[in-house]
């Protein structure tokens, strides 16, 4: 191409890109937006599936379900969690004895040829298929259903040690591993089942994980244990090897930092500074960089194999990807979600931008990397310089964070970043939007107001959807009614 087409057609991508900006802005009625909402099977088993639908379409223009398919965590499966008050439909008691997870539909063994982990249908429900309930009945509503699965298991289930992560402490792990053979095409072969088993429109994957480096350093809500950081198996090893880097090496950086994390939890400043024995580390041992990043490609690598194999079986299908919280609060796991490189096996992206929890979860990760290798900065200057690098507004300092949640402005600009990070793509981008994710008590809780701001903020920062979540039975009706009221407020939807 020469230097005149070049700047031509760099004028037309511009020029298309505004285009669609301005849209966005001015009229989003005028394009199709995607109304979603995360569904467990235990809701349709508790309520019906006529019942649930009808209350996702009435209160909030559903137009797709994502109805959570295979888990072993209460996150996207089963009703309320243990302790959190019940919402105002749905059983009125906690699944605390018969919760245990798996797959949600019947396993065709046929499509497990090449893993060894078979057996993992849930048991909670019987025999009760969700999609072979919910699929009839949402088509007659014109409503499509996504397959909805994310990368939590639990031990003991036949087979499973073989498909195990191994811990820094060189333990098993109840992590699996994405460079074990059984488990990188059980991923697959769960998708293909579905894909040619029921008459789906899509599939979503989600793994709420990260490498070694950041799990070592306690760099999320959650304070991991440094010893318990994965992976250190024989399948990393060897695919490490292949690219140039020194497993042994690796292992020995990593417990350098280990020991170097847990004596700053004890309060042991190192001579020279908490920030700066990090970075003395990262230089003595580049392999710690290395064995991350290795781990991040091995996870974008298991999604690219569940998009070729969902697409060899049926090219309509969307296939897209649920992105951790993380991405909020950690700028080391943000720079390892780079949406452009990820788009061309993404039809759509689900970024969480979860408004409410996200003030206990990132007061949770100050407190954790404030007592690691920020153990030098004052918290509430720790959470300013956070707020600053990865850009947000005035949110609350760090005494109100919790109880207040983040603003609807975080939304804003959250999905304007994704937005931009995918100009240029065709994967659409779908917010997670939170209604009601469970808080501490004396966190903030969801209401109307902010569910409807939150909403809001998503289009107007341009968003071609919106994915309600975690799941419909911890939600409350007024907060979905709340978001289906933004929605009428935008126009997106007229009755
Ligand atoms: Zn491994």
């Amino acid at each position: 191409m020469d230097r005149r087409s070049f700047l031509q057609s760099a004028a037309g991508t511009i020029a298309t890109a505004s285009l669609r900006h301005t849209e966005a802005f001015a009229a989003p009625e005028k394009q199709n937006k995607m109304i979603g909402i995360q569904v467990g099977a235990v809701s349709f088993a508790d309520e019906g599936v006529a019942k649930v639908l009808d209350e996702c379409q009435q209160n909030a223009s559903v137009d797709t379900l994502f109805v959570a398919t295979f888990t072993y965590g209460r996150g996207i499966a089963g009703r309320q969690v243990p302790g959190q008050p019940l919402p105002d439909h749905g059983s009125q008691k906690y699944d605390t004895d018969t919760f245990f997870g798996g797959a949600y539909t019947k396993v065709h063994e046929k499509y497990y040829g090449n893993t060894a982990f078979k057996s993992f249908r849930a048991p909670d429900l019987g025999d009760y298929d969700v999609l072979e309930k919910v699929i009839p009945e949402a088509k007659k509503r014109g409503m499509k259903t996504i397959c909805w699965y994310e990368d939590v298991f639990r031990r003991g289930l036949p087979n499973i040690d073989k498909l195990e992560e191994v811990e820094l402490s060189g333990k098993k792990a109840v992590t699996l591993c994405f460079n074990n053979p059984d488990y990188f095409n059980w991923l697959q072969d769960i998708a293909e089942d579905w894909a040619r088993s029921y008459e789906i429109d899509g599939i979503m994957w989600g793994s709420e994980r990260q490498g070694a480096f950041s799990n070592v350093l306690g760099a999320s809500h959650g304070h991991p244990n440094p010893m318990t950081a994965t992976c250190f198996c024989e399948f990393c090893y060897a695919k490490a090897r292949k690219r140039g880097i020194d497993p042994e090496r690796a292992r020995q950086g990593f417990l350098e930092l280990a020991k170097f994390v847990e004596a700053s939890r004890k309060g042991t400043r190192p001579v020279d500074g908490y920030y700066v024995q990090l970075w003395r580390l990262m230089l003595r041992y580049p392999e710690l960089l290395a064995w991350e990043n290795l781990w991040t490609s091995s996870l974008r690598d298991a999604q690219n194999g569940i998009y070729q194999r969902v697409k060899t079986v049926n090219p309509q299908l969307d296939v897209g990807w649920h992105i951790w919280h993380n991405n909020s609060f950690n700028p080391i796991y943000r720079a390892e979600q780079d949406l452009a490189e990820m788009a061309p096996y993404s039809d759509f992206l689900k970024v969480v931008i979860y408004h409410n929890c996200a003030g206990e979860r990132m007061v949770d990760y100050i407190d954790s990397v404030g007592t690691s290798y920020f153990a030098d900065v004052p918290k509430r200057e720790l959470l300013e310089f956070h707020y600053r690098v990865l850009g947000y507004g005035d949110e609350k300092g760090i005494a109100e964070l919790a109880a207040y949640g983040f603003s609807a402005d975080y939304v804003l600009r959250e999905t304007r970043r994704a937005r931009e990070g995918l100009d240029g793509t065709k994967t659409l981008l779908w917010p997670g939007i939170d209604l009601d994710i469970p808080t501490a008590a004396k966190s903030a809780k969801c209401t109307p107001a902010g569910t409807k701001a939150a909403v809001l903020a998503a289009f107007h920062g341009g968003a071609d959807g919106v994915i309600l979540s975690r799941k419909y039975s911890e939600m409350r009706l007024e907060n979905l009614r709340a978001a289906g009221a933004a929605l009428k407020e935008l126009g997106i939807v007229r009755s």
